[in-house]
């Protein structure tokens, strides 16, 4: 029988019992465990991780879908408080298995991948800075807070920024102008506290780096994000390769959109709109595009069966509501296999590369399900993003359906839709450099930090054109990403996966057939290997092999011609 998201119950764990558990698997773990007896251990440890990360994933989802529900509220902030004993608890674990003396005869059962995992994963984390952890999150909140509860006025009308952020894709010139300018004056207003809270969080992961005892923070946040396979080295190569091949394309990108748009240039609150006639929007509502969701995976092999067992279980949520956090995301229920979709669907263009990237990401995880352990149920980001950003250009072909007047507007969105994935890989590499810049160089002050944003944002984005306002044209429109500020060195992901599912692109143009094969195979094995195994698997070359970014480039201007 097919699960349900209704039967799921994820009770709170019992951490108590699970410590004098993990006692007890750790003890069982001795040097002369066997073999068997590991996997044993291993199989049951994996059990109980499972059923808690159903728990942290249900309060988290409830949450989000009723943020003003007290109990919800309650119920997660539980589990925060309750977290770090649990990752105590499995880093032992994990310390235990990776001394093991049969670790060798282990690692040919379960992949040598999760050992390298592990190893990462402890390496970054010592009761030492254990303090440091909870300052920095309570920083990463403070700046959540601060943008959540910001509100503007608009010609006359309250807003919040998300809300602000709505009128840049608008027809009107004016509007988009004066939005754009009030976005920024909240920056300006804040710029103070804004710049403070970064000055911490830069201060304290340095902190805690060094008792960790590396040179800088670079290193940590690359441990971190359990990057095994690649270092700064290769980054910093990828990003002089963007600069070289994209960076003049964009330009070019850019100046054709201004002819486009019968403007004679284009200044950062024209960006958005690629299009005279205006964006084109999906045919109807949550409900209507599900069921034309239902008839495009259909003809998707194995998405299909996949796509209905996640609609009939309820395992979506996509209209907007009141009361409903803001984005979209895919969580999961380990114990289960099944994911779970997350939107806030709201009749424009932004619904469909939503429902795309994030259908991506599920079946991804509906596919690993059968992965022997659960740290192979999602693979490292840079890796899981390939799934997501290549299913939203695998259901190119099948647009016109969720379009009232098919072709045409369909046609419309593909070609904005690939504008849009090569115009981002420069900001991409710029929000990657200046987080290289800021923690090789801690010692920076917030003012030389904007300025090193501004240079930058000079050999990335050439052709940006603040205008008439002055805050973010002085180097501080990096406040605005979120990720700068609470998911240190998660960035580069994006443009890593962006260069894999252009190729996927490509290659489903020349044999839709054959790459949808490749994609589902990819899919199904997790992240069971490393980004660049896992990108050779699917046939893709690696955006760090030397002229990759150039020949991925040059496909996407014949299709862009
Ligand atoms: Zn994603």
């Amino acid at each position: 029988m097919s699960p349900t998201f209704a039967a799921l119950a994820a009770p709170v764990p019992d951490l108590d019992a699970l410590a004098a558990r993990t006692d007890e698997l750790v003890a069982a773990l001795g040097p002369d465990a066997t073999t068997d007896a590991c996997l044993g251990v291993i199989h049951e440890w994996d059990g109980l991780r499972r059923r808690v990360a159903d728990h942290r994933a249900l309060v988290d989802l409830r949450f989000q879908q009723h943020t003003d529900d007290p109990v919800a509220r309650a119920e997660r902030e539980a589990w925060g408080d309750a977290a770090p004993r649990w990752t105590e608890l499995t880093t032992r674990v994990k310390r235990a298995l990776l001394a093991h003396p049969r670790r060798a005869e282990l690692e040919r059962t379960l992949g040598g991948q999760v050992f390298a995992l592990w190893a990462t994963e402890v390496l970054a984390f010592d009761p030492v800075i254990a303090d440091g952890l909870v300052t920095e999150s309570r920083l990463s909140s403070e700046y959540v807070r601060l943008q959540a509860s910001a509100t503007v006025t608009l010609d006359g009308e309250r807003l919040n920024l998300p809300a602000l952020v709505g009128y840049r894709q608008h027809d009107d010139r004016d509007l988009r102008h004066r939005a754009e300018r009030a976005f920024w004056g909240w920056f300006e207003q804040n710029s103070g506290e804004l710049d403070q809270v970064y000055d911490d969080l830069v201060r304290e992961r340095t902190g805690m780096a060094r008792a960790l005892g590396l040179d800088d923070f670079v290193e940590l946040g690359y441990r971190r994000m359990c990057r095994v396979d690649y270092d700064r080295g290769d980054v910093e190569r990828l990003r002089a390769a963007v600069r070289e091949h994209v960076v003049p394309f964009a330009a070019e990108l850019r100046a054709r959109q201004a002819t486009a748009l019968g403007l004679e240039h284009v200044y950062a609150w024209d960006e958005q709109v690629h299009d005279p006639a205006g964006s084109p929007v999906p045919g109807g509502d949550a409900e209507w595009l599900t069921a034309r969701a239902r008839e495009v995976f259909d003809g998707m092999g194995p998405l299909g069966p996949f796509f209905r067992t996640m609609d009939t279980g309820g395992f979506l949520d996509l209209p907007a509501r009141d009361g409903k956090a803001g984005g979209g995301f895919c969580t999961s229920f380990p114990t289960t296999g099944m994911p779970f979709v997350f939107a806030n669907f709201n009749g424009t263009t932004s619904d469909l590369k939503v429902f795309t990237h994030e259908m991506g990401h599920a079946f991804q995880c509906w596919s690993s399900r059968e992965q022997p352990l659960s740290d192979y149920h999602w693979p490292t980001l840079e890796s899981a993003e390939i799934h997501s950003m290549s299913l939203e250009f695998l259901t190119g072909p099948h647009l016109e359906r969720f379009f009232g007047d098919g072709a045409h507007s369909a046609e419309r969105y593909r070609r904005a839709h690939l504008t849009d994935a090569v115009l981002f890989l420069p900001y991409g590499c710029l929000v990657d450099h200046f987080q290289h810049e800021v923690y090789s160089r801690p010692e920076l002050s917030p003012a030389e930090r904007h300025e090193v944003w501004w240079e930058l944002e000079r050999a990335y984005l050439p052709w940006r054109d603040w205008g008439d306002l002055e805050y973010p044209a002085s180097g501080a429109s990096w406040q605005r990403q979120r990720h700068i500020y609470g998911m240190p060195f998660y960035y580069i992901d994006y443009v890593l996966a962006q260069l894999c599912a252009l190729q996927f692109r490509a290659r489903a143009q020349a044999d839709p057939a054959a790459a949808l094969d490749d994609y589902v195979a990819l899919c199904g094995r997790g992240g069971s290997a490393p980004f660049r195994e896992l990108a050779a698997s699917a046939g893709l070359r690696s955006p760090f092999d030397p002229g990759c970014v150039a020949d991925v480039i040059d496909v996407a201007r014949a299709a862009l011609a």
